[in-house]
């Protein structure tokens, strides 16, 4: 990087499957990211909902120093110490009791491939169908892709693998749907690629029932949700259920690259010698960090923190009395701010120039994730933020009278 500016050299060298990337970042510390001018950001996306414990935390810095210094990678012909502490932890906080096994990967696609092995061990060629919900994202893979309820993400990579249906988020959809010949129901117990969409009053409870009674695996995608996110240890854990599986990834490694398959019962013996395998899949320095960031969410309490922070924030964003903001949605930090026109995009233009990074998930809902860490200060600071961002919108806007923009296609954004 001489003579070019890094958007040429981004332009030049980087995939195109990713849009304009919007900063240069090179420095980060607790809740505030620094790009290359020096200017300061209150960081509200966490890379989007990964780096729990925020940037440059102690305890992480330490975990991956110490640990690259002790041992790194050895592959699964092996164990190490911390990836069977890792193993243990999931086991506990996921409440699996002692027949739960852990598979480890190193992204959220790797556990939910993962997953849908899984499912076809389970159904083997009875069972060759497999539910997902429309509008959920479940990674970008060949596989995870077909799981992915998002026609527009499929269209240019057909054919699917088969055997996926995607249907309404509805219990009476659900109903209709299951028999003897569905493998599995996958879902996220709050859409968060969506938009941060929450599944019906009764979900959960009813899917549990319902694949019980058709022999079903019932798995709950907490990529997104997991790790505290949502002011629990998993967002399932809300409706009091016992799942097949949870796959796991973002939050868990606080910024490290890892993911997880946890399973619970009889899906815990489906899997045998040969059957699926990672190279890299919790290897020693990711399951040390991940087990050091578990560790620091559960030692400073911060699933609470993010329930209670999560209460913070919704009540200071309707406080502001903008009239850009139709509602809120979601659980502990994981928000989806609801507007009432469809000027996402401008929101977070404007949230830059004021020094706040936030997301839109589609057109109409501004995504909030931020580091669970966080206490008044940054609450504080991304309330003031965050009104002068929708002020600044609202005045470039002529607010016609009927403030309903009925909401369109959601707009796809790369995950
Ligand atoms: C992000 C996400 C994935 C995919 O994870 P990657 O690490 O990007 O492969 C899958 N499911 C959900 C719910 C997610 O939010």
């Amino acid at each position: 990087m001489t003579d070019t500016t890094w958007q040429e050299d981004a332009g030049r060298d980087l995939v195109r499957s990713f849009g304009d990337r919007m900063a240069l970042f090179v420095r980060g510390e607790g809740s505030h990211l620094f790009d290359d001018a020096g200017r300061r950001y209150l960081d509200f996306l966490a890379g989007i909902a990964v780096d729990s414990l925020g940037h440059a935390h102690p305890v992480f810095v330490d975990a991956v120093s110490r640990q690259a210094a002790t041992l790194a990678h050895v592959s699964n012909y092996f164990a190490t110490p911390p990836q069977l502490a890792l193993a243990a932890r999931l086991k506990r906080l996921a409440g699996t009791g002692p027949e739960g096994r852990v598979y480890f990967g190193n992204s959220g696609a790797e556990a939910n491939e993962a997953a849908f092995k899984l499912a076809r061990l389970h159904g083997g060629s009875a069972r060759p169908r497999i539910l997902t919900l429309k509008g959920g994202f479940h990674g970008r893979t060949m596989g995870t892709l077909a799981l992915t309820g998002k026609p527009a993400l499929q269209a240019d990579f057909l054919p699917m693998t088969p055997g996926v249906e995607h249907i309404d988020a509805t219990i009476e959809a659900l109903e209709a749907a299951l028999d003897d010949r569905v493998a599995a129901v996958l879902v996220e117990p709050i859409q968060g690629e969506a938009g941060v969409v929450e599944l019906p009053e009764g979900y959960l409870t009813a899917a549990r029932r319902l694949t019980e009674a058709s022999g079903s695996l019932l798995i709950i995608d907490e990529i997104q949700t997991g790790a505290g996110r949502t002011g629990e240890w998993f967002a399932f854990q809300r409706a009091g259920i016992v799942p097949d599986a949870i796959t796991l990834a973002k939050g868990m490694g606080g910024g490290f690259p890892i993911g997880a398959l946890v399973t619970f019962g009889h899906a815990s013996d489906l899997f045998f010698p040969g059957t699926h395998g990672s190279t890299f899949g919790g290897n020693a320095l990711a399951t040390a960090v991940a087990g050091a960031v578990l560790d620091e969410i559960e030692r400073a309490d911060l699933v609470q923190n993010a329930a209670a922070r999560g209460e913070q924030l919704r009540a200071g964003i309707t406080g502001l009395g903008s009239p850009l903001v139709g509602g809120i949605r979601g659980a502990g930090l994981l928000l989806g701010v609801a507007l009432t026109h469809p000027v996402a995009k401008a929101v977070v233009a404007a949230a830059q120039e004021h020094g706040l990074i936030v997301n839109a998930a589609n057109d109409d809902t501004i995504r909030l994730a931020p580091p669970l860490t966080i206490g008044d200060a940054e609450v504080n600071e991304f309330l003031a933020l965050f009104d002068a961002s929708l002020a600044t919108v609202r005045d470039a806007l002529i607010l016609d009278e009927t403030p309903d923009a009925t909401p369109d296609t959601p707009a796809e954004v790369p995950a």
